[in-house]
């Protein structure tokens, strides 16, 4: 690997423009070289081969797209940014679709969306480099292994030949041979096949010659496979496949084989010899456990945990989530080792290892570092440090609870409990961490919970134990809230630009005897960390629907009610179901009910999201997007799905009068959505010049303080039948 700086083409016609981008670049240690027109970007393209494009749509001479069609033809793989300026939508568009890898509107405000962008796509180009240069180590070792090969076989030939020369000579080698000498025909009938085969299968020459060998070797991908393989390269040597016996037992097999062309009246075969591998086979296995587990309880041992942290550490790095290590330690295990005996000790271990294995997740490991001591390692416990901190308590507790059980071992009736330390990796402030410090991290935690009493679980950072402390209380109440009817639905008008109300989104409030009331914005993650949000979230969208029935009774039309959909809620198997089950139940008008997603929810998993949006469009849902413009939007994405409505997230709003550049978005935005067929809505209008702002660029429907707040049932009611008519506050 060659370590020169990432060398990156920037090309814009406005100098200015150029020179921020590389006072913001050169700051990343990226080599910025600059490229005034589309001309000139295609010749330094040429010549400098950088590693990355930015390239301006909008440039005299050759445009933009043009240079990105030409990039595209002779280096497909490098990565090219599209930066460009508003209301070129429709370029924007067929950037996209010529293959830029991302889209940038200017004036990019702030820089770090750029950076970001960046480093995106120079990890995608490195994935797609670094599987190019697999693929092309894969072909020199095939080609070496066949030039291998090839000499092996003509070695064969020779002895072949020599065999040929004496009879006499070639039958006692080939009933003597260890190995099986076969030959088969394409369609598999066996033809010749040596004595020692009755050793590995049980069958006789005579029962086998004439019969089928695929009889023998039932996996029908892996033969077709193997046929291809001989098509290809005319051998194969140490080809390892399984074969059935007479017993039906399966032997693991090795083959060295060549496929031999027809010749004259002789048809084409396959001939070659075979080996039973299967000590070998179990000989490995065996050096293998060895290695990596613990004898024990056949956990993955120290080496293997480490393994498997720095690979997780590197990908929570890369995916910007992160993980957690439990050290679990068993409290005073010494005791009922020393007073009943070592084989009463590990029998319980054993158990122990059992329950901690208990419904793990594929991507978690469970180790045991030796005596009373083992790990838990668990991976993407979300994307933010203290959200990661709550799920692992959760988790923690759960499993402080699954081995405080009591265990019947070996006759005696034992009871035990873990004191488990907790490491949130990565940690922010140390980019070098690596496995080992956070083993120790982990360890030093387990033995704070040790020093306050046992049975308990400590987290090493003060900021991540307060996080679950905090979170915990939340969750502990929000468990009941329900139940103990603290929940209450809110409305907030949505209205047209005339103050008349067109719909109105639910929000939830509770109100916790103690605490006063808890804003949505801190236990609703609370909930979708946990969970809960299926329960409470099915609850809103019931009490929603009711709502718009008992409306729909008293003549009132409230023409859409929004409900806030949230991710786990969306992505829960039978989302679709509940949601119809729920409208024939309370027999709402469809027609009536909206759900609002968010773009980070419908952009996982994209084809999945299609379909459901697909399924809730059909009963006659109203379908939006919240909070548009914070995540990562994508054009591209957003032409794909059957959607309605666009919120403009508030942010931009509240910028319109004091940012220029939010302004512009937000006008792009709207004219984006117009372009797309969508209705927009604007969030979170608080002013007069904000209202003012939006109606003059065609904002359709508006919803913030300025018309109402979110208000209680009765009181919206009152709203919705005094004709329907908000009145416009001035001043
Ligand atoms: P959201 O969906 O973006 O809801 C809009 C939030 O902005 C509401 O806050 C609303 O009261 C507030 N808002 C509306 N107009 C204005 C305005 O002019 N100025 C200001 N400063 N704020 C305004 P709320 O009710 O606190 O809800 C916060 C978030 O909690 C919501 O954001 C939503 O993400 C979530 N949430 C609320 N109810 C539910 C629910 O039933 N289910 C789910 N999954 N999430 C909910
Ligand atoms: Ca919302
Ligand atoms: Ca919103």
């Amino acid at each position: 690997m060659n370590d020169r700086p990432i060398r990156i083409l920037t090309i814009d016609d406005e100098e200015n423009i150029r020179s921020s981008f590389r006072l913001f670049l050169e700051d990343f240690d990226y080599e910025v070289i600059e490229a005034k027109n589309g001309r000139e970007g295609l010749q330094l393209f040429e010549s400098e081969k950088p590693d990355l494009v930015l390239c301006d749509l909008r440039m005299p001479e050759i445009d933009g797209l043009e240079v990105l069609s030409k990039i595209r033809e002779t280096s497909p793989d490098t990565p090219i940014i599209v930066a460009s300026g508003t209301g070129v939508i429709g370029d924007a568009i067929e950037a996209v679709r010529r293959g830029a890898w991302n889209y940038l509107l200017k004036p990019i405000q702030d820089l770090s969306t750029l950076q970001h962008a960046i480093e995106q796509a120079l990890e995608r180009a490195r994935l797609i480099k670094e599987n190019r240069a697999y693929q092309v180590r894969l072909e020199e070792e095939v080609i070496a292994r066949t030039e291998d090969l090839q000499r092996t076989m003509d070695d064969l030939k020779n002895t072949h030949n020599q065999v040929k020369l004496s009879e006499e000579r070639y039958r006692s080698i080939y009933e003597n041979l260890q190995d099986v000498y076969f030959e088969i025909l394409l369609d598999g009938e066996i033809r010749e096949i040596s004595p020692s085969i009755t050793q590995i299968s049980d069958y006789t020459c005579e029962e086998l010659i004439g019969a089928s060998v695929w009889e023998f070797y039932p996996r029908r991908d892996d033969r077709e496979h193997f046929i291809e393989e001989l098509k290809i390269h005319g051998i194969t040597s140490d080809y390892e496949l399984h074969l059935r016996d007479k017993n039906g037992k399966i032997v693991p097999c090795s083959i060295n084989a060549r496929l031999l062309p027809a010749q004259n009246d002789r048809p084409a075969i396959i001939c070659g010899t075979l080996r039973d591998i299967s000590e070998r086979k179990l000989a490995e296995a065996h050096i293998e456990r060895l290695a990596y587990y613990d004898a024990l309880t056949d956990l993955p041992n120290r080496r293997l945990l480490i393994d498997r942290l720095e690979r997780d550490l590197a990908r929570a790095r890369r995916h910007k989530h992160y993980g957690a290590m439990l050290f679990l330690d068993l409290d005073r295990f010494k005791n009922i080792n020393d007073s009943l005996g070592h084989h009463v000790g590990d029998a319980l271990l054993e158990e122990v290892a059992r329950r901690l294995t208990n419904d793990l997740r594929l991507e978690d490991t469970v180790s045991r570092l030796g005596g009373d001591e083992f790990i838990m390692l668990l991976s993407d416990m979300g994307e933010e440090p203290t959200n990661a901190a709550s799920q692992t308590q959760i988790k923690a507790e759960q499993i402080q609870k699954q081995l405080s059980l009591p265990y019947k071992v070996l006759g005696h009736d034992l009871h035990i409990t873990p004191s488990i330390g907790v490491a949130i990796f990565p940690s922010d402030d140390d980019p070098d961490e690596n496995g080992n410090d956070i083993l120790r991290h982990a360890d030093t935690a387990m033995y704070r919970a040790k020093d306050d009493g046992r049975d308990a679980i400590r987290f090493f950072l003060p900021s991540m134990q307060a996080a679950a402390d905090q979170r915990l209380n939340i969750e502990k109440d929000l468990r009941y809230a329900l139940e103990r009817n603290e929940m209450e639905l809110y409305f907030q008008p949505q209205v047209d630009p005339t103050g008349k109300i067109v719909g109105a989104e639910t929000l939830l409030r509770w109100h916790h005897p103690d605490k006063g009331f808890i804003s949505p914005a801190e236990f609703i993650p609370v909930a979708e960390a946990t969970g809960l949000i299926l329960p409470i979230g099915l609850w809103v969208l019931e009490m929603s629907c009711r709502q718009i029935k008992t409306w729909t009774d008293k003549g009132l039309s409230i023409g859409h009610l929004a409900v806030n959909v949230s991710p786990r809620q969306f992505r829960q198997p039978g989302f679709i179901h509940q949601v119809y089950q729920v409208i024939a139940q309370t027999e709402a008008d469809p027609q009536q009910l909206g759900l609002e997603l968010t773009e980070g929810m419908v952009i996982d998993n994209i084809a999945d999201t299609i379909e459901k949006m697909q399924a809730l469009k059909r009963m006659g849902i109203e379908l939006s997007i919240d909070d548009f413009g914070t995540g990562y939007s994508s054009l591209a994405y957003l032409k794909r799905l059957p959607l309605d409505i666009i919120k403009i997230d508030q942010s931009f709003v509240r910028d319109i009068q004091t940012d220029e550049s939010d302004a512009a978005i937000v006008e792009t935005i709207i004219v984006m959505a117009h372009h797309l067929n969508l209705n927009v809505i604007a969030e979170g209008v608080e002013t007069d010049f904000e209202f003012d702002f939006l109606n003059q660029r065609d904002c359709l429907i508006y919803q913030g303080y300025y018309f109402s707040r979110p208000v209680p049932e009765p009181e919206f009611t009152r709203m919705l039948q005094s004709a329907q008519q908000l009145p416009l506050e001035t001043g």
